[in-house]
């Protein structure tokens, strides 16, 4: 679904990927785990096709077609779902709004019509349920005022909703509380199957308690190090990047 090779990338002149590698297969959960500053959001944004992040070398392939040569909203139509730390707050556009039209631009990437009314709500209040979002939130401005609950939530619906086949959660687990991060979790399970892969960027062990990677990667310094079965997470955690990298 994903193969990276050899990927360098540049951010002004300053090289912070260097020579990654990465290859997630349909049906499986990866997590990437590394330091601050070891590139993991580089990464992140590199996929999503952000502007100020230059590839000087290297491949990714996205479900059978070249990624860098697709546009941000083409990555998204093709079936990439991000999901950010910091989610961003958007005044005056209502949680409805917001993921209707982005539901519907990606139906029209696919050459399909936009979704009926009455199907959108019966599939948004179903997602909403599932993940025990209060529906008086769906009529907010998107996360403003929010919790970081809340916020990471939403995010879960937003997912659920667009259901992609690759999704990338960079750091999706930072400052939630437990509650907070069993939902999370409960949304990645969700998303699941056999047609659909995750990659989970994180710091901490605490998300894989409750989402089981298949493969867990260490990242240091721009590259892949090492990359081994969920044990490798619980070594991490008890050793320290150091001595297992
Ligand atoms: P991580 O997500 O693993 O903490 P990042 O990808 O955020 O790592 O950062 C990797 C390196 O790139 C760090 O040394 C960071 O300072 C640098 N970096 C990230 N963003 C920028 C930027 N916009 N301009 C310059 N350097 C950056
Ligand atoms: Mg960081
Ligand atoms: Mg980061």
């Amino acid at each position: 679904m994903l193969t990276i090779k050899d990927l360098h990338v540049n951010i002004d002149e300053k090289e912070i990927l260097k020579g990654l590698n990465l290859e997630v297969k349909a049906g499986e959960v990866h997590a990437i785990m590394g330091l601050n500053g070891a590139g993991k959001s580089t990464l992140a944004s590199t996929i999503a096709g952000r502007g100020d992040y230059t590839v000087t070398k290297g491949t990714i392939e996205f479900m059978g077609k070249d990624l860098l040569e697709l546009e941000p909203h083409e990555r998204v139509g093709e079936g990439l779902f991000l999901g950010f730390q910091y989610p961003v707050e958007i005044p005056g556009v209502s949680n409805l709004n917001f993921l209707r039209t982005a539901l519907n631009s990606v139906r029209k990437y696919r050459g399909e019509e936009d979704v009926s009314a009455a199907d959108f709500m019966k599939l948004v209040r179903e997602k909403a349920a599932a993940l025990k979002m209060n529906p008086d939130m769906l009529k907010r401005f998107v996360n403003v005022g929010f919790s970081g609950g809340e916020k990471k939530r939403n995010e879960m619906v937003q997912m659920a909703i667009l259901d992609p086949k690759l999704a990338l959660l960079d750091e999706t687990d930072s400052g939630l509380d437990i509650d907070a991060l069993k939902t999370v979790a409960e949304g990645i399970n969700a998303q699941r199957r056999d047609d659909t892969a995750v990659v989970l960027i994180t710091h901490y062990q605490r998300l894989l308690n409750y989402v089981q990677p298949d493969v867990v990667h260490v990242m240091l310094d721009g590259k892949i190090v090492k990359s081994g079965g969920k044990e490798l997470a619980a070594e991490l955690e008890e050793k320290g990047y150091a001595e297992v990298a």
